[in-house]
């Protein structure tokens, strides 16, 4: 029969069993008779039936359940007349029944399963498989949920959405399997399984009508496709010319070799991507792609396309969740309180989750993300509040000194501090003499000087005979701490060389020994070192001051672990990474917050040059000519895969093409992920003694090291790289009052990616370029996933302040009213903001 004639008559058959509550489907029976039509005249139904069907539905939500059941009858009727084989299917179309509230609840329900059932199984799903426990637990559900207790309930039981997968005719324990890789496990996290994208079908472009600039999915079919090695063979461009009959389009894909066994010649593709140009022609570079599945074309529609692992295809997941959409979006209770959600003037979840699924126009698309954008934000909110308040009610030993203390160690630096340092010193002071522990973040751009700012703290916190730790994100790091803080502690404050090590993953165990005793027993007054400080049985006699270097790279449950090794311990915090003032509100909520906006005099800005891929021998020259002149230079290379492995080969095979062809008379360093800790810091250790004019490295050299003689900076697959990043990368030179120079080289002369790049040459500013960088890749790319809450945060753009700042407005407003969320009414949303942030106990500091 007529699959569109079936589906139909599905829903009416349903409608029927619901008792006509105009809800078998999502908004009403009204709301599929756009999308039914435009099937309906694909598949080629009589035009008259068309107009019978949309004629009788179209005031359908107006009728009275009596009136809606003789509707129905008579459609039922017409259709038959026409369509014979209807009449095998079981058709009831009984007067309404009036029920009480929870024997009606007990009905839905279970017409609903039914519904799924009979739905999936006439689609014919061949994937579909039925399993022996699947009708178990269904009626074992269904006892569950006919013997709950009768009303009144505060909250509505979705008992069915916490149901295992398998409960869901068509996936049985293998396919329930699979999907566990997406972390799928019950139909409500269905619900939740957001599409990774959309297809407008219903705005496709021909090729013949694109602009450069624009965002497009295009259909067309691929003419050729070839691949072909670039830069000297490292990397493979697939090149392909796909036609849709008005025209044909070049794409390029990087290092994706693959595609081309994919997309033969003849076959059909889905693209989706922006539209460059490159040599006056239009081009797309890597755009996202899928073979064509006709089933997508047809359904006139905003299609979702969801993450997908292997054994799974889009197609069925696409049926299965519409399915578990349509039955349950609208039951899911709401743990946002009705006044929060009108006064932000909000739609309601249930229609959010549907729409953000299977959207009716890109208007109900924006309106659903805004709604579970505005919960996630709303729910990070509370949460900060909360840690917020947590952190004002703890005490812990003031730690007061005499101005002269803090004096005579900033009188022995080789410099004065800037403004700023001493504004972020003072701030840190007087935090220190408060019996609240301080819980500060320090902003600083790279080189701005936060190192003194902290070694001040140490003084301070020695004067008062307590402990501190500095725990730095790597190696190097640590160990560059060390060097410095030996130097410049001593002598002028109350901490002695003695009384200052240094402890790593790579420190013998004899020695790790030691320090544990001397931490134990008082006689180490400062400790500095890796997350080694808070693995193991590391424990202090009175541990003061605990300061996090470089924050972004340790996660959350680090520096918890480290703040337990004291009693309520003072707290700093140290970035590198500008944080633009929309997102520093929301991140760091619960935190102080100092920027020192100011380098030390004397700093020349760094020039920075986008080269193209025919000036590397250029740059190489230049290179040279700084190590004649005594200077010293890096050479990155990017992450080329996901894997520290391959990337260290990378970066191996390039050292030593390098140094054997390029600088054969220079010493070359290698520096990279995969070398054990010593090694690495033998490494710099040399290239900082000057044993190494040139350093080869992977990105591990990104965070603070400093090397003063180093003047140039060469980062290959610089495109490849967000500019926060480059950033960092970029502040390793320049430390000194010498001219620096940092050269951009991208993989390849496209030039929309260089147009990205030229951001560098033109400021030198971190908040500028962290601005512009969050703004081109968004938070997770930008802040790495690290971030307990942060992580969850899967709707709401950090760049959308106005939803931000409503969102903190209406939090702020709830927290004030019932700050422990213990109104009953608050229930469900205090359970929620629990799961938020489970994380890792809701630090974010
Ligand atoms: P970052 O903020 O990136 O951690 P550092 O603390 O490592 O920066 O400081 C960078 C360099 O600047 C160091 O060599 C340090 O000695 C030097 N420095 C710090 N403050 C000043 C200052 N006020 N005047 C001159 N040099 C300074
Ligand atoms: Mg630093």
């Amino acid at each position: 029969m007529n699959t569109v004639i079936e589906k139909l008559a599905k829903f009416l058959r349903l409608e029927a069993e619901r008792n006509y509550d105009n809800r078998a489907v999502f908004g009403g029976l009204q709301n599929m008779l756009e999308p039914w039509k435009a099937e309906a005249i694909e598949a080629e139904v009589p035009e008259s039936i068309i107009q019978v069907v949309i004629s009788r539905l179209r005031d359908y939500p107006n009728l009275s359940p009596q009136s809606r059941g003789e509707t129905l009858g008579g459609l039922w009727t017409r259709l038959k007349s026409e369509f014979p084989e209807l009449s095998k299917l079981p058709s009831e179309f009984p007067p309404p029944h009036v029920e009480s509230e929870v024997s009606t609840e007990a009905s839905i329900v279970d017409s609903k399963s039914k519904g799924i059932e009979s739905e999936l199984t006439r689609d014919g799903t061949s994937e579909a498989e039925t399993t022996p426990t699947t009708e178990d637990e269904k009626g074992r559900e269904h006892k569950t949920k006919t013997s709950e207790p009768t009303p009144p309930q505060p909250v509505k039981k979705p008992v069915a959405l916490e149901a295992p997968l398998t409960t869901f005719p068509g996936v049985g324990p293998k396919t329930a399997l699979t999907l566990k890789k997406l972390g799928l496990e019950s139909l409500g996290d269905l619900l939740w399984h957001f599409p990774r994208r959309y297809d407008d079908y219903s705005q496709l472009k021909t090729i013949n009508r694109l602009w450069y600039g624009e965002e497009v999915t295009i259909i067309g079919t691929v003419e050729d496709i070839q691949v072909r090695p670039v830069r000297g063979g490292k990397m493979k461009l697939v090149e392909a010319v796909i036609g849709d009959g008005t025209g044909s389009i070049r794409i390029t894909w990087f290092n994706q070799p693959w595609i081309a066994d994919k997309l033969k010649p003849g076959k059909g593709v889905v693209l989706s991507g922006k539209i460059d140009q490159y040599l006056g022609h239009l081009t797309m570079s890597s755009p996202e792609w899928e073979p064509l599945e006709r089933i997508q074309l047809h359904t006139n529609r905003i299609v979702p396309v969801y993450p997908l692992t292997a054994g799974i295809t889009g197609k069925w997941l696409r049926r299965v969740i519409n399915s578990v959409v349509t039955r349950y979006a609208g039951q899911v209770p709401d743990p946002i309180p009705a006044s929060v959600v009108d006064s932000a003037q909000l739609i309601s979840l249930g229609q959010a989750l549907q729409q953000i699924h299977f959207p009716d126009d890109s208007k109900m698309l924006e309106k659903a993300q805004n709604r579970l954008a505005f919960d996630e934000m709303f729910l990070l909110q509370l949460g900060v509040l909360e840690q917020k308040r947590d952190w004002l009610e703890l005490e812990t030993q003031e730690l007061p000194v005499e101005d002269h203390v803090v004096e005579r160690f900033v009188n022995s630096l080789p410099f004065e501090l800037t403004q700023a340092q001493k504004l972020a010193l003072q701030s840190v002071k007087e935090d220190l003499e408060s019996s609240k522990p301080m819980n500060r973040l320090l902003q600083g751009d790279v080189g701005s000087g936060k190192t003194v700012v902290a070694a001040a703290a140490i003084a301070i916190a020695a004067e008062n005979g307590v402990q501190s730790a500095v725990m730095a994100p790597t190696s190097i790091l640590a160990d560059q701490h060390y060097a410095t803080l030996r130097e410049i502690l001593p002598n002028s404050t109350r901490i002695n060389e003695e009384g200052i090590r240094l402890l790593l993953g790579s420190t013998s165990n004899a020695e790790k020994g030691e320090i544990r005793a001397g931490l134990v027993d008082g006689t180490i007054q400062l400790v500095i070192g890796t997350h080694a400080l808070i693995e193991g049985p590391v424990e202090f006699s009175h541990l003061g001051l605990a300061i996090i270097d470089e924050q972004e790279k340790t996660s959350v449950n680090q520096r918890a672990l480290l703040r337990t090794k004291g009693q309520n311990p003072n707290l700093l915090v140290m970035t590198a990474t500008p944080i633009p003032r929309s997102l520093a509100l929301t991140l760091y909520g619960d935190l102080d917050q100092t920027v020192i906006a100011e380098m030390p005099p004397g700093r020349k800005p760094t020039e920075t040059r986008v080269l193209t891929t025919g000036e590397r021998l250029r740059a190489y020259r230049f290179i040279r000519s700084q190590i004649e002149k005594g200077h010293q230079a890096f050479i990155i290379y990017p992450l080329v895969e996901e894997s520290e492995k391959v990337d260290a080969k990378a970066a191996v095979e390039e050292h030593e093409r390098l140094q054997t062809e390029i600088f054969p008379n220079l010493q070359v360093g290698l520096l990279h992920g995969r070398m054990k800790p010593d090694e690495k810091d033998d490494v710099m250790r040399r290239y900082r003694a000057g044993e190494y004019q040139v350093l080869v490295s992977t990105s591990v050299v990104e965070v603070g090291v400093d090397i003063p003689n180093a003047t140039v900076m060469l980062i290959e697959g610089a495109n490849r790289f967000g500019l926060a990043q480059l950033h960092q990368f970029r502040g390793r030179v320049g430390r000194d009052d010498q001219q620096s120079y940092c050269l951009l080289i991208p993989d390849s002369d496209e030039d929309a990616e260089n147009e990205r790049l030229s951001a560098m040459e033109s400021t030198v500013d971190g908040f500028k370029l962290a601005e512009i960088d969050l703004d081109q890749r968004g938070p997770g790319d930008f802040l790495g996933t690290r971030q307990s809450g942060f992580a969850e945060l899967r709707m709401a753009k950090l760049t959308d302040v106005v939803l931000i700042e409503k969102a903190r407005q209406e939090a702020k407003k709830l927290f004030d009213l019932d700050p422990d969320l213990s109104n009953p009414e608050h229930e469900s949303l205090a359970k929620v903001v629990k799961q938020f942030w489970s994380g890792g106990k809701g630090e974010i500091s």
